[in-house]
């Protein structure tokens, strides 16, 4: 299982980060970030991948999930600014959630982290993108949650959704006398647009035979608490994959039951594993692996989002799990492993120096960089007295969990996801990969597209419209097979050559 080869990696760093104040009391520290970061430059990796300063999430980017009026709020809460109570309480505004000083920078900040991530991974320029600024899961459409105020992993998902392959019939526009010099517009079905944005598709260029293979996302989070507002806002589509791990029973935020799998069309795209107290490295992936190995096979994502809390480690302030940071990390290096763009976030985290050791030794799992148990000296080496280790030794707690409820819990999530793989769904053919394709072309014709373009806008509302009315164009303005024939027969060919460069002259 263990792939210890190379991967492109970029990585993710506002520098002010650190700078943001949840206030006194508040176990929720952006500095942990810092740390992790100068953690990061002690060990030298910050060299070994492309790292990067995000750009902050704009409106519109933050609007694709949140509501107008919640935005606005986020946009103009200052502490100092007398804030109406019944307001507070509507987007749960509380001690967890406080208003503080650069709120909305903290939030465009985090968010845009994310978006760039999620950005360059679709543009292929990345194998694993890393914001450990993000990850904050509980966030809803309208409303904080959990020291989470702007849902940056919906808002990279949606990122993430935009990508698509195109398999069609090259029509290239008359205009030009290019089309005479490109072989692709005799190959039917060829692959003709990979990890684009759908409304930048030049539409007139594709055949109606295209087939349209829009992309699935993986979620998975091993915060050790149920990753609520990301499972909310994909519950009922099956383009997304949220599986969470999570201690379940009398703690926040009370969802996460393993009975609750999405609905609709989105039924068996949510997993919840609901784990109890005191869990260890080995109990932990005596269910992680076989349920993520299934997971892979059955849902086959374009790309995977971890959030990797690390308030499932040993000894965390807020947390009561008992993964060691080698446990933790083989959840990283385990999903690595299936070699599927990957993006990494934060998320949890309250024990700083853990918080730091943790997220410093999953880059180097990312980078496939061994680090030494030895920390560097760095700017904060004060935290990590008295041992100055990147392992902590995880504590002798009981473990909760018996073999027995684990079993339990794995044979009932492995039956599910089997029944998945069996379901008449479009999703799971398989993609071409000849130019023999008559078959592939009579499965995916005219009415794949009708589901495609029903799945896209199932998760973007807001876009119904124009996507539509971009599909409904495509499909009515482009040529049958038949017509293309004759188009590009070598009379006809020879015909638009000499009127075009006759005009041209
Ligand atoms: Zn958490």
């Amino acid at each position: 299982m263990a792939d210890a080869g190379k991967r492109r990696v970029c990585y993710y760093y506002e520098p002010e980060i650190g700078n943001y104040y949840y206030g006194q009391g508040n176990a929720m520290k952006p500095h942990r970030v810092r740390m992790t970061h100068s953690l990061l430059e002690g060990y030298g990796l910050l060299h070994r991948m492309r790292v990067l300063r995000p750009i902050p999430a704009s409106n519109r980017d933050l609007l694709r999930f949140h509501s107008d009026d919640y935005i606005a709020f986020l946009r103009s809460a200052t502490p100092d600014r007398h804030l109406d109570a019944d307001i507070l309480r509507r987007f749960n505004m509380s001690d967890d959630c406080p208003v503080f000083y650069g709120l909305f920078d903290y939030c465009q900040s985090y968010a845009g982290a994310s978006v760039c991530a999620a950005r360059e991974l679709n543009r292929g320029r990345a194998d694993i993108a890393i914001n450990w600024s993000g990850g904050l899961h509980h966030a809803k459409r309208s409303e904080a949650s959990g020291f989470c105020y702007v849902n940056d992993i919906v808002l990279a998902i949606l990122k993430l959704l935009e990508v698509h392959k195109i398999y069609g019939i090259l029509f290239p526009p008359l205009n030009s006398l290019s089309f005479l010099f490109h072989s692709s517009f005799s190959v039917p079905l060829k692959l003709i647009s990979e990890r684009s944005i759908i409304p930048q598709l030049p539409t007139a260029m594709i055949g109606r035979d295209s087939l349209l293979l829009l992309a699935r996302v993986l979620y998975v989070d091993i915060d050790i608490h149920h990753g609520d507002g990301v499972e909310e806002a994909f519950y009922l589509t099956d383009r997304v994959m949220t599986v969470s791990f999570h201690k379940f029973g009398d703690y926040f935020p009370g969802t996460g039951h393993i009975g609750d799998i999405g609905y609709g069309k989105g039924q068996h795209y949510a997993i919840n594993v609901p784990l109890d107290e005191g869990i260890d490295d080995e109990s932990y992936h005596y269910v992680f692996k076989p349920i993520m190995e299934k997971v892979m096979e059955a849902f086959r994502p374009d790309a995977v989002v971890l959030q990797c809390g690390a308030d499932s480690l040993s000894g965390d302030r807020l947390g009561c799990f008992n993964l060691s940071i080698k446990g933790h990390s083989d959840c990283i290096r385990y999903m690595r492993s299936f070699n599927v763009p990957l993006l990494l976030l934060g998320g949890g985290g309250y024990t700083l120096r853990n918080v730091a050791r943790c997220w410093c030794y999953e880059t180097g799992v990312a980078l496939g960089v061994e680090l030494d148990d030895e920390m560097p000296d760095h700017e904060y080496i004060g935290y990590f007295g008295p041992e100055f280790t990147i392992h902590a030794v995880p504590s002798n707690m009981e473990n909760k969990n018996s073999r027995r409820s684990l079993d339990a819990t794995k044979v009932k999530l492995l039956e599910t996801l089997s029944s998945l793989q069996h379901a008449p769904s479009v999703q799971f053919h398989e993609q071409p990969t000849s130019m023999d394709t008559d078959q592939a072309i009579s499965s995916f014709n005219s009415s794949f597209l009708d589901i495609v373009i029903w799945k896209f806008t199932d998760v973007d509302p807001n876009k119904d419209d124009e996507v539509c009315k971009e599909w409904e164009s495509l499909k009515n303005t482009t040529l049958t097979r038949s017509e293309l024939k004759f188009l590009f027969s070598l009379p006809t060919v020879a015909t638009f050559a000499l009127t075009f460069s006759g005009l041209q002259i």
